[in-house]
This record gives structure tokens, sequence and C-alpha cells, in this order.
């Protein structure tokens, strides 16, 4: 059987309604639709420290062959965003279940927004009370671990921001920690300035971070791959076989 390796596009950021501060119109079965209409082969949805719209996600997007990635966006206690995406739902299940185990607090709807949970289908089904604009009590190099010992995927993300980023936060990337990538965002690669980013040794990513349907397609990664499936994302960061893209490149 011959392998066929081809340039997919994927957005490895994507949050949802169940985010406080996304917009309620981003659902995950809109986020979905949007995907596919922009031509894009996988995206991970990966909420603030939750992952309970990943399964409508999934649903959303059964039969399209659009490739939907199980993750999260956990704040680690020194308040750096890494992104944690995983190939099982039992791997997945795991870092919520650790993430939920150290995330204090309830949300406050007034402040932050409201957190909905939602099926395939647009219809609210919950609404989650934990406070997910907060941190972890997990330092980075804890979240890290616990990412990649479930087999998972971990991403620092935005590094080029001066908030809520590991190079903001530390102004390093600590050689002992295991990430697989360094997320850019949409607003480095529009502006060049992903070069200097190289220095780190470790592979380029972007995601769009849409809070907002608007927002996808701003910025992915192409991933020279067989599909968009967590093995073949998994592989392609192992030899580097990942680039980043923008549709705003001037
Ligand atoms: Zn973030
Ligand atoms: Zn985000």
């Amino acid at each position: 059987v011959a392998t066929r390796i081809s340039d997919l596009k994927v957005d490895l950021h994507v949050h949802t309604c169940l985010s406080p501060c996304a917009d309620l119109s981003m659902t995950p079965a809109v986020a979905v639709a949007r995907a596919r209409e922009l031509g894009f082969d996988g995206l991970a949805i990966c909420d603030h420290n939750s992952a309970e719209n990943v399964p409508a996600a999934r649903r959303a997007a059964e039969g399209t062959g659009l490739e939907v990635l199980g993750g999260m966006e956990i704040t680690s206690s020194e308040e750096v965003h890494v992104l944690g995406i995983f190939g099982t739902d039992e791997a997945l299940r795991q870092m919520q279940e650790t993430v939920y185990a150290n995330l204090p607090g309830k949300n406050d709807e007034t402040y932050f927004g409201r957190q909905i949970v939602m099926n395939e289908n647009d219809e609210a089904v919950d609404a989650c009370d934990r406070l997910l604009i907060g941190a972890t009590t997990m330092g980075i190099t804890e979240v890290v671990s616990c990412i990649k010992a479930l087999g998972g995927i971990a991403i620092a993300s935005h590094v080029d921001r001066d908030s809520y980023s590991l190079i903001g936060q530390l102004g390093i990337v600590p050689e002992d920690l295991a990430l697989d990538a360094l997320g850019l965002s949409f607003r480095c690669l529009a502006a060049g300035k992903q070069k200097s980013y190289e220095v780190w040794g470790l592979p380029l990513v972007s995601g769009s971070d849409a809070h907002f349907p608007s927002e996808l397609g701003r910025s992915f990664t192409v991933v020279h791959a067989e599909n968009a499936s967590f093995e073949e994302l998994a592989a392609a960061l192992a030899r580097d076989g990942v680039a980043v893209g923008s549709a705003l490149r001037s």
C-alpha cells in the first residue's frame, strides 16, 4: 500500500462557548461547520481547563472527514497556558480529572461569562460551574509531565505573547520541559516574526485561538502527513514535519 503524504491544514487551538471568554455563538457544531468551510482537515478543541465540549464537536464532525482532536488549554500555577492534546478518550478523561482536582474556585458568570456544555445540535445540555478562567495549582513542569505521561502532545500556547505564555512569564523555554512544540499566535505570523522562535529547537505550530467563529482560519498549522489523526500529528511533530500558516500574512 502506497503511503500518501500531503499538506494537511489543521487548527490546534480552538475554543468553544465552554470557555468563559468565548462567544456563546462559538458552539462546537459551529466551529466544526466553519472549519469545514475553510477547508481544514482537522482541529483540536482546547477550552480553558476543560474538555467537556469535545464530544459534541466529535459528533458534529462524524462522517464529514474533518478530524476533531480532544484537548484542553491548561493554565499552570505560573499562569502559563499549555495545550494538551490526547490520542484517546481515556487519556483526555484522566487529564480532565487531574485538572479539575487542582483547579480551585467557582465561576462567576457575571464577571467571567457563561460556560456552556453543548450537544452536537447546538442545544445547551449543562453549564460548568468551575472557575475555568483560573489557574490550576500545578506548576508548568507538572502540567507538561502529566500530559506526556498520558501519551499526549504538549504545546506551549502563544509563546510570542506577553501574558499567559511560557516565554512571557519565565523569559525562556526551560530545557527540561518535554514540550512537543511551541505555539505562535496569528499576530506573530502576520508580523512575520516566527523565525526568531526557531532558536529554541522545537517545532513551531499555530492555531487561531478562536473565541468567535469569525476568528477561525486566521492562522493554522500545515502537517505533512497521511491524515489529520492524533498519531499522524504526533509523528509529524517528532520529525518536525509541520509548518505554520496564516491567512493574514502580509
Ligand atoms: Zn491562551
Ligand atoms: Zn486559547
